[in-house]
């Protein structure tokens, strides 16, 4: 339970984001994070009318892995990530279950025309992560509160909710974990 495997899927993101990841989710939940290189073909999520990826059939994929058997497993992707009521998602995750993935694609400032900052996009993509995360705990989008489990539209959202939880959240948490 207090397991966590983080799953590049795709062209790898950047090895250093990945151990900053691994670290700042250390600190904001008591868990072990250990990255995972696992060969998983996430070609079959993608929809060549939308050029996204479907971030539910990833979701199915992820669990179907053997290997990890047990604890969270946590994909990231530099794809652009759909389901199919909305244009996009920052990421998707299975409430009170194991499996969340989330994107980095709409998380670099490039994306937006500003100028590129890896202390932006580290930050962003903890909070992205915590927040998945924070869904496969059994928490839902927390309202009324700063709380990393504010839920985020848009990118400026996500700049806005700290990457922590709010007390509920946290009590929440302590209890499951
Ligand atoms: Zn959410
Ligand atoms: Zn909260």
């Amino acid at each position: 339970m207090r397991d966590i495997s983080i799953i590049p899927l795709g062209a790898h993101p950047r090895d250093v984001l990945l151990i900053e990841l691994k670290h700042g989710i250390e600190r904001v939940l008591p868990v072990e994070c250990t990255i995972h290189e696992i060969p998983l073909d996430i070609e079959t999520a993608f929809d060549s009318s939308r050029r996204q990826y479907h971030s539910t059939l990833i979701l199915a994929h992820l669990l179907q892995q053997t290997d990890l058997t047990a604890g969270r497993l946590l994909g990231i992707t530099p794809f652009d990530l759909f389901v199919p009521v909305l244009t996009f998602v920052f990421g998707q995750a299975q409430v009170n279950n194991r499996t969340a993935v989330f994107s980095t694609f709409r998380l670099h400032n490039e994306f937006y025309g500003l100028p590129q900052s890896q202390e932006i996009l580290a930050m962003r993509t903890l909070k992205e992560a915590v927040h998945e995360l924070g869904h496969t705990y059994g928490l839902r989008h927390c309202q009324g509160r700063p709380c990393v489990m504010n839920s985020s539209t848009y990118v400026e959202d996500i700049d806005l909710k700290p990457p922590d939880f709010c007390l509920p959240c946290r009590t929440h948490l302590q209890s499951v974990l």
